[in-house]
């Protein structure tokens, strides 16, 4: 049975909801346009991928970089009770259209794990606890119920918090402000970037090669090709496994405990 508090996907406990439930548009991510609660054509029939071991030579990058933060196994083994949507036709609907849902509220649980994790907000515990009950009721209301959740509106009471974690962890002496800036493309190698405040920047194809990024708050950053190549992000705040998979790194980059190498990167 899942727990509505993992949030490390596992996807041996999901009926393929990722690759079923979202639409794709034919691009450099995916090889084909699909509609939601379509299955992708390379689903096998235990809910594996047929091209797992070769999906971006095979057209589909976009899959190497999503992560529902253990919000497919929740719906699948939790929310539907280990029924799939091949068992059960009739439920199908009800299980794709909550998949979104609960995806955005395992990735509130992620940010609330990562901001309980860190000594330097103690003094905030008891309302980050707080939160994550809240956000973990949610996750256990049946899939109509799902539907209903006003995610944004969740977010937003989450973030307030988040933002005054994140004000704990950089300290009193916070690093260069640039939250929401448009870095694209910028030339920041060697910068010193501890502490900074790049919620939500745009760092796409920035080059921050060997950057020492130690407690930058990175919520929301955008960091598709990013160069992080022998970048510092070892205590990075709010970092994500879809945004370190959407990013160039190498054998040097240096991630905090918790986020996986990517393979493409070797
Ligand atoms: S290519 Fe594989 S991982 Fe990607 S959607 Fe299709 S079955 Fe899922």
């Amino acid at each position: 049975m899942s727990s509505s508090g993992d949030v490390q996907a596992d996807c041996s406990r999901c009926f393929g909801l990722c690759c079923v439930a979202l639409p794709f548009t034919a691009s450099s991510d995916f090889a084909v346009d699909k509609p939601s609660g379509v299955a992708c054509h390379n689903l096998l029939d235990d809910f594996s991928c047929g091209i797992h071991d070769r999906l971006r030579d095979s057209g589909f990058a976009g899959c190497t970089v999503f992560d529902c933060f253990g919000a497919g196994q929740h719906l699948s083994q939790h929310t539907f009770g280990g029924i799939s949507w091949r068992q059960a036709p009739e439920t199908a609907g009800a299980m794709f259209a909550a998949f979104p849902v609960m995806r955005g509220l395992h990735e509130l649980l992620w940010y609330l794990a990562d901001a309980l994790a860190r000594e330097e907000t103690t003094s905030l515990h008891e309302q980050l606890k707080a939160r994550r009950r809240e956000v973990m009721e949610l996750t256990e209301r049946d899939a109509q119920a799902l539907r209903a959740v006003d995610l944004n509106a969740e977010r937003a009471r989450t973030g307030d918090l988040l933002g005054l974690a994140s004000r704990l962890v950089r300290g009193q002496n916070p690093g260069p402000e640039h939250r929401g800036a448009d870095l694209m493309g910028a030339r920041l190698r060697r910068a010193d970037l501890r502490a900074a405040n790049l919620r939500g920047a745009l760092l796409i194809a920035a080059e921050v090669r060997q950057a020492d990024l130690r407690r930058a708050d990175l919520l929301g950053a955008d960091l598709r090709d990013t160069d992080v190549r022998g970048t510092d992000l070892t205590d990075a705040l709010f970092l994500t496994q879809p945004q370190v998979s959407a990013a160039r790194g190498d054998e040097n980059t240096r991630l905090p405990v918790g986020l996986e190498r990517p393979q493409h990167w070797e």
